[in-house]
């Protein structure tokens, strides 16, 4: 699934390709599923809504991609496990697994001179259109925790202090931090040399100044380098991530830990798996 630097990737091709542009039209081939309103906008569509509004920014919050739009509508997007949005100048053939086509103009032209996809083919991907004073209200924005990159070192030691949790379930719970998934946490709590089972309250105050530190660092450096591609995973522009080269603990059961030399081994905590190495990291 796409973490915050793969989001943040993202983002940041959006921002460069679609700002300032004028959807023109929309051909759509999303399942009801993928597709939500306000409350407010009822007997209308999601394709009359968003016909003529102007892109006037892009942002992210945690996983989320927020597009900001004229008449003071945002569309809300999460990627969730393979969404993604492809950019082109040039019409391209329609994919069974295009969810939406974003048919655009410049800020000044009439004509479309561009095209955004949003292809999904697991189709957990979300596209939602609220007014803006209602989107921090829905609930998966409303209770998002801090951004990872802008916690200070004491607020995360005392969020961390105060948690009842597991760390590794605690960074994966988007209410405590924005951002981190498998990928990013068991990364750096390898760096960390901290157990993912360890109880968060019991962690020392070094150690935890040493996990922030890493949650940053790593996130900096994937960001950096486009994401993590190990999956299907890829930029606006089509191309991969090249943080996957970096990674030293997910996926990499079996493999000799890069401190130790001990074989990293894989866990399942709850339902989610978990990259460590036994020995730097012990309970
Ligand atoms: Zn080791």
């Amino acid at each position: 699934m796409p973490e915050l630097p793969e989001v943040e990737t993202v983002v940041r091709g959006l921002r460069k390709t679609i700002r300032n542009k004028t959807i023109k039209s929309i051909s759509l081939n999303a399942p009801p599923s993928s597709i939500a309103l306000s409350d407010s906008f009822k007997n209308k569509d999601f394709k009359h809504l968003l016909k003529g509004k102007k892109i006037l920014a892009v942002n992210r919050r945690g996983k989320n991609i927020l597009i900001t739009l004229t008449d003071h509508l945002t569309l809300w997007v999460h990627l969730k496990m393979t969404g993604h949005f492809f950019y082109d100048h040039h019409p391209q053939p329609i994919n069974k697994h295009d969810l939406v086509i974003f048919h655009l103009s410049d800020s000044s032209g009439e004509k479309i001179d561009s095209h955004l996809h949003f292809n999904d083919y697991r189709r957990f991907g979300r596209l939602r259109l609220f007014p803006q004073e209602e989107l921090w209200e829905q609930p998966g924005l409303k209770e998002l925790g801090p951004e990872p990159l802008e916690i200070s070192v004491d607020d995360f030691i005392a969020k961390c202090q105060s948690s009842r949790r597991m760390i590794k379930p605690a960074l994966l719970d988007q209410s405590f931090l924005a951002g981190l998934g498998n990928i990013y946490a068991d990364e750096s709590l390898y760096f960390a040399h901290i157990h993912p089972q360890k109880l968060s309250s019991s962690i020392s105050k070094k150690k935890l100044t040493n996990l922030h530190y890493h949650i940053q660092r790593l996130l900096k450096l994937a960001i950096k380098n486009m994401g993590t591609s190990v999956d299907s995973f890829s930029g606006v522009n089509g191309k991969p991530g090249r943080f996957q080269k970096y990674l030293k603990a997910y996926h990499h059961e079996g493999n000799p830990c890069y401190f130790c030399g001990h074989k990293i081994i894989r866990i399942k905590i709850g339902s989610r798996s978990a990259h460590f190495c036994p020995r730097c990291q012990r309970l």
